[in-house]
């Protein structure tokens, strides 16, 4: 379906893939099965808008899989091939929101904004939040430029990077805990704060030309585990996912990035062995940091594994996919080559400064959208 409002200036594709917003009663529980259509009858445009559909899965995202993000990636590419696109749309389940929207805006090399959105409660329900938030990202994807990858959600913009689901059911369902949001949306208005600083982004990879989520086997894809440390916690589960294949490794440490001795040494052979090795923190905000010794950061890292500075374990876990993807899909790239650029995409940014982050006066490109 193609819609349109006053003359449509703007012109947008919305990419459904599932989630709450697309999500309707079964009988026993909700899930998705509303079309890309259906869910766009439920939002209104913003002035000047056209939007064209493309219904690409429909699928709760706690089942979306590296081969979706793959096939939505080459989407994503495809759609911007045309000039005369001016942005994109995602609707999206949020419980993987924001893995999707990640590896996306790791690929991202365009000024035209691709921006993520979904609902907290289903479709077709009258306290819905998914109408408005579609509306809003709409607003956002017609109106702003060089941003990267965003997330829209409850009238705030938040940048890809770092942006993780901090509540399960409530309204405001997204924020970075480590950072400010990069902007708002309400009121016909789109006001940008700060600019996010992304690293250079990598190029579209070879297995998103095959990956079909329909096909699970269509191409090889590496296995990247997660691994949380928790009091009483051994190196068992990191050597079960080395002896099952993975090709990349996130821990989940305590603190600023701390375990043990032996979980240490597993990371050493694990490492040795060609596994990437990412340590992240089971605790919501703040950097990871090597202060300790005895099985703490100063150890996992002179056991070779990286420090993911604020980005937290699924995030994490996207930014090794990504390296393995880059480095010819099923590792056995160049370790120090993998490693780099590994240091690259978890380094991302320098943070705005604090002064810029929430300083209302300097908008970096505030946007009037159509008042
Ligand atoms: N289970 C849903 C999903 O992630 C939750 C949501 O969309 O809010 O697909």
């Amino acid at each position: 379906m193609k819609r349109t409002n006053d003359g449509g200036a703007r012109r947008i594709v919305v990419i459904s893939t599932g989630g709450t917003i697309a999500s309707r009663w079964q009988g026993t529980g909700y899930a998705a099965d509303a079309s890309g259509d259906d869910v766009l009858a439920t939002a209104p445009l913003p002035e000047g808008v056209t939007v064209e559909v493309v219904d690409l899965f429909n699928v709760n995202s706690s089942r979306m899989t590296a081969a979706h993000q793959l096939a939505l990636l080459r989407t994503v590419h495809e759609t911007l091939a045309d000039p005369g696109v001016d942005g994109i749309v995602i609707t999206h389940g949020t419980d993987t929101l924001e893995e999707t929207a990640f590896f996306l805006d790791l690929h991202h090399a365009d000024a035209r904004p691709v921006v993520l959105t979904g609902a907290q409660r289903p479709f077709g329900t009258g306290d819905g939040d998914g109408p408005g938030n579609l509306y809003d990202a709409l607003q956002v994807a017609s109106s702003v430029s060089d941003l990267g990858v965003l997330v829209v959600f409850d009238g705030r913009v938040h940048a890809a990077r770092g942006t993780v689901k901090t509540q399960t059911l409530a309204a405001d369902a997204f924020s970075d805990p480590s950072a400010e949001r990069l902007g708002r949306v309400g009121f016909s208005r789109v006001d940008i704060e700060r600019q996010p600083e992304r690293p250079t982004p990598l190029p579209l990879p070879a297995a998103a030309d095959k990956a079909d989520p329909e096909v699970p086997d269509a191409v090889p894809l590496p296995r990247v585990a997660i691994v949380t440390h928790h009091s009483d916690g051994d190196p068992f589960l990191l050597n079960a996912a080395v002896g099952a294949g993975a090709r990349g490794i996130v821990l989940v440490a305590t603190g600023a990035g701390n375990a043990t001795p032996e979980i240490a040494a597993a990371v050493a052979d694990a490492v040795a062995q060609g596994v990437l090795v990412a340590v992240t923190t089971r605790v919501p905000a703040g950097p990871l940091a090597e202060i300790y010794t005895g099985g703490g950061a100063v150890d996992l890292v002179a056991a070779g594994a990286l420090l993911t500075g604020t980005l937290r374990a699924a995030q994490a876990r996207i930014a090794l996919l990504a390296t393995l993807l880059a480095e010819g899909g099923n590792g056995g790239g160049d370790p120090v080559r993998s490693t780099a650029l590994l240091r690259r995409l978890l380094d991302g940014p320098v943070r705005a400064e604090p002064a810029l982050a929430t300083g209302g006066s300097r908008s970096a490109s505030a946007v009037a959208a159509r008042a």
